[in-house]
């Protein structure tokens, strides 16, 4: 079976495209390579030793999206590509609708007219937003708090007014967590083209020494060390809840929206030390103001995951750090 990955050079995509390729399906990565490289590709050869096509594009580009569907019988869509940056949806909204929104619509559009019924989202728990809840499961309100989070919400719910039109249209939602962590070969993970703002990056950054410093954004949370918690889920994990969801929607047909997170939320303090013990580095940090928007705490209730696709996350914040660990020295000694 072949499957489209779009943005499948980007950070969880590429993962993704590693397991796909192992579990034995064929794979089309489609990527822009906006905020990738296509050195990817020669890397996911490398680890499955198996073959794949790419093609850079961009999914706003119907007429590229019906060549490639025409070209080839495609079983399913995995989709990826998009814009990700909440702060940077603050500034360029129009770029994330553009991208989040309308670029779905462009996708759909052509898998439908090509008889493509099956896709895979990845949304994220920035649907949830500020609902009053610190432990999120599918069924709690909605409420996304910026430009970011409501273009997942927008697309989530125009893929539930879909399917009600059309019953043979199948897609899972996936709400991400906190996804950090490298492929364990060290050769694929998150290498943003642009100055990173996730704490996990940046703290690889003042490790490799690359930055000099790390800011906590607030000391002073309602949470037992005064730092936010939150829901880590390393992208391996997260990768395989992609390989159980796609089997489940290609032997059920069913269509559904899942959290993919530990359920066991961490520091920023814990991830520091964590990550000093990993490296054998000093995290030198300071306390900064709280970041605009930044909730206390929140993570993944990931029983709904478990129940319909058997799938639990497995590593732990030492697995997640070490992995990214050994991907930032790979990526210094440039490899
Ligand atoms: P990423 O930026 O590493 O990967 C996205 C890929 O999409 C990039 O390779 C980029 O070049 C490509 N792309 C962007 N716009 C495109 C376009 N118009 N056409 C074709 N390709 C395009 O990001 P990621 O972390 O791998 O995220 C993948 C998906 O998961 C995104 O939709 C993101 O919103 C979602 N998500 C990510 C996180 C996270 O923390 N990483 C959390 C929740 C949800
Ligand atoms: N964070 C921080 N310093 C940074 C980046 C992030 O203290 O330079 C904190 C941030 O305030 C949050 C946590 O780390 O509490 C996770 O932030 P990230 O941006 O990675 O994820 P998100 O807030 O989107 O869940």
């Amino acid at each position: 079976m072949k499957i489209l990955v779009t943005g499948g050079t980007g950070y969880i995509g590429s993962n993704v495209a590693v397991q796909l390729l192992e579990s034995g399906y064929d794979v089309i990565v489609l990527d822009s390579l906006s905020n990738s490289k296509s050195s990817v590709v020669e890397r996911i050869k490398r680890i499955t030793r198996k073959n794949l096509t790419f093609f850079k594009g961009d999914i706003r580009d119907k007429s590229l999206l019906d060549g490639i569907f025409k070209k080839n019988t495609i079983h399913a869509v995995m989709h990826f590509a998009g814009l990700k940056s909440v702060a940077d949806s603050e500034t360029n909204p129009l770029d994330y609708y553009a991208t989040n929104v309308a670029g779905t619509v462009t996708l759909i559009e052509s898998m439908l007219f090509a008889n493509v019924k099956k896709i895979i989202f990845s949304s994220s728990a920035t649907v949830y937003g500020d609902n009053g809840l610190i432990e999120h499961s599918e069924t709690s309100p909605l409420n996304p708090i910026n430009v970011y989070g409501k273009t997942k919400f927008i697309v989530e719910g125009m893929l539930k007014e879909i399917r009600s039109g059309n019953p043979s249209f199948t897609y899972a939602a996936l709400r991400y967590f906190n996804p950090v962590g490298a492929h364990c070969s060290g050769l694929l993970g998150e290498d943003p083209k642009n100055k990173p703002n996730n704490l996990m990056p940046i703290l690889a950054n003042v490790a490799t020494g690359r930055q000099k410093e790390l800011s906590i954004y607030g000391n002073d949370y309602n949470t037992p060390d005064g730092t936010c918690l939150r829901d880590y889920i390393h992208v391996t994990d997260l990768a395989a809840g992609h390989i159980a969801a796609l089997e489940k929607i290609i032997q059920t047909k069913t269509t559904f929206t899942v959290n993919l997170g530990t359920g066991k939320p961490h520091s920023v303090r814990e991830l520091i030390k964590t990550f000093e013990l990993v490296s054998g580095k000093k995290i030198t940090f300071k306390y900064a103001q709280r970041r605009k928007g930044d909730l206390d705490q929140y993570f993944a209730n990931p029983n709904e995951a478990e129940r319909l696709l058997a799938w639990t996350a497995k590593l732990d914040l030492f697995r997640m750090c070490e992995d990214v660990w050994r991907w930032q020295q790979l990526q210094q000694s440039g490899l």
